[in-house]
């Protein structure tokens, strides 16, 4: 029997050891003694390491679902949060102007299961999206369901897609349109001297808006209903005159920024088919890097007419949801190039195989973007790691707080152009509450208790 001193150390050596064990496992097997040997480099390493080893990924859950809805960044974007039981959290975004119910609706489908199934969640919540931004809480919900898996084992997104084929990712950046066409190119200039190595300006007929003779229409034409009519329906024509000074605002963008530069184009507005021809014919000698949406996404048989017709590459995509719609314009030869909104696409996953399946087609792809840094990182992942990319677009250049909302990867995101391929768990980034809290929408709160969409009872089966 031992005495009651033995007793006593014994008790002792017991805490000692499990508290050195437990030191040893939060320092990521290295023992104190060791770490504190090292070299101060490697300790740092150690005790930064972002990686959770008190996660069990296998009885991993989802606990919770809510919103914080924020705005002028510069598009209005809800971030979704998903929370777990074991204190991993994972973020996604609903496309830019979305809504969150959207993810919201989604809540009571996924309460309680292992996020790490991202394959399976998708295919169980997929039926829920629709194109464009219908599709957002679908592919923001994907996006915090890698973010998740990435936590609980410890790797980063693109990793689980099958690794990467660039460490850093070309942006495109959007420039704020001007009227004044010299004022336009100075414009396009100061983001070539950012560093940008890929352009894209927007010229349309609302540039031209005021103007006389710039379109043939039906007398009394309304251009804000014309907003919702589709091209071929507007039977709005362009003249010669509006050619001319769409084409001189590319021709002064050329002088300014030369032609070693991509430069592409978009939102040239709802005219007809063959106006869309002629002013393409007519951009042919300024080496346009693509034309996008002339027409609707849909109308796989007047994009055949049109990438038939010219020289320039031709390009859609931004709110095509699935890869199914991409399949078909790329099966018809219809367009030059696809460019997938992976927030409207189908999320990292979805969007990887579209752009695989371009990629066996001899079809490049481009990728929209116009949301937060969450979306962008999941960007970021995606592109890295699908080898027919070329160029993520980037609207958010003069947002001077959009960058400080997360922390985590090397900051700036973006330098000279291009943003590096975050190595961290998951998406590779954490919140910061307080840029967030304070681009809140009015009247919002800050991911606040979404309990109403905890259950619902419909019958979500697809067939009997
Ligand atoms: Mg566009």
């Amino acid at each position: 029997m031992k005495s009651k001193l033995q007793q006593e150390v014994g008790g002792c050596d017991r805490k000692a050891t499990r508290r050195n064990m437990l030191q040893t496992a939060g320092l990521g097997g290295l023992s104190l003694a060791a770490m504190h040997s090292a070299p101060v480099a490697a300790q740092v390493e150690y005790t930064t390491q972002n990686v959770r080893r008190s996660s069990r990924p296998s009885d991993l859950k989802i606990t919770d679902l809510r919103i914080a809805f924020i705005h002028q960044a510069p598009m209005r974007v809800p971030i979704i949060r998903i929370d777990t039981n074991q204190g991993i959290t994972g973020y996604g975004e609903v496309r830019d102007g979305g809504s969150p119910k959207y993810a919201l609706m989604l809540k009571s489908r996924i309460l309680g299961e292992n996020p790490c199934n991202v394959e399976k969640l998708f295919k169980k919540i997929k039926q829920f999206g629709g194109h464009s931004r219908q599709a957002g809480g679908v592919c923001g919900v994907e996006m915090a369901l890698w973010d998740l898996a990435g936590k609980a084992y410890g790797v980063p997104a693109f990793q689980m897609l099958g690794g990467k084929y660039r460490d850093k990712i070309r942006l495109y950046s959007d420039t704020t349109i001007s009227r004044d066409p010299d004022e336009y190119a100075r414009r396009m200039k100061a983001r070539l001297d950012m560093g940008y190595t890929f352009l894209k300006m927007d010229i349309g007929i609302n540039q031209l808006r005021g103007e006389r003779d710039i379109i043939t229409a039906p007398l009394g034409f309304d251009w804000a209903r014309d907003r919702d009519t589709a091209h071929p329906f507007t039977a709005i024509q362009l003249t010669d005159k509006a050619i001319d000074r769409l084409v001189g605002y590319v021709a002064a963008v050329r002088e300014q920024i030369g032609y070693e530069v991509p430069l592409a184009a978009d939102h040239f507005g709802h005219f007809s088919v063959n106006s869309a021809i002629r002013l393409a014919k007519a951009l042919t000698p300024y080496q346009m890097a693509w034309l996008e949406d002339l027409v609707p996404w849909q109308y796989t048989e007047l994009w055949q007419q049109i990438t038939a017709a010219v020289d320039v590459p031709t390009l859609t995509g931004e709110d095509i949801y699935l890869k199914e719609p991409f399949m078909k314009l790329i099966e018809a030869r219809a367009v030059d190039m696809i460019q997938p909104d992976l927030a409207s696409s189908g999320g990292l996953l979805e969007t990887k195989r579209i752009g695989d399946y371009a990629e066996e087609h001899g079809v490049a792809m481009a990728m929209h973007f116009a949301g937060s840094p969450i979306s962008f990182m999941a960007n970021l992942h995606c592109a890295a790691a699908t080898q027919n990319f070329i160029a993520l677009e980037h609207h958010s250049v003069d947002v001077d707080w959009w960058e400080d909302m997360v922390t985590g990867p090397m900051k700036p995101l973006v330098q000279d152009g291009f943003a590096a391929v975050p190595d961290g768990p998951g998406l590779g980034i954490e919140i910061v509450e307080d840029v967030v809290r304070e681009h809140l929408m009015p009247g919002e709160e800050y991911f606040a208790p979404t309990d109403e969409w905890n259950t619902n009872r419909a019958n979500d089966r697809l067939w009997s």
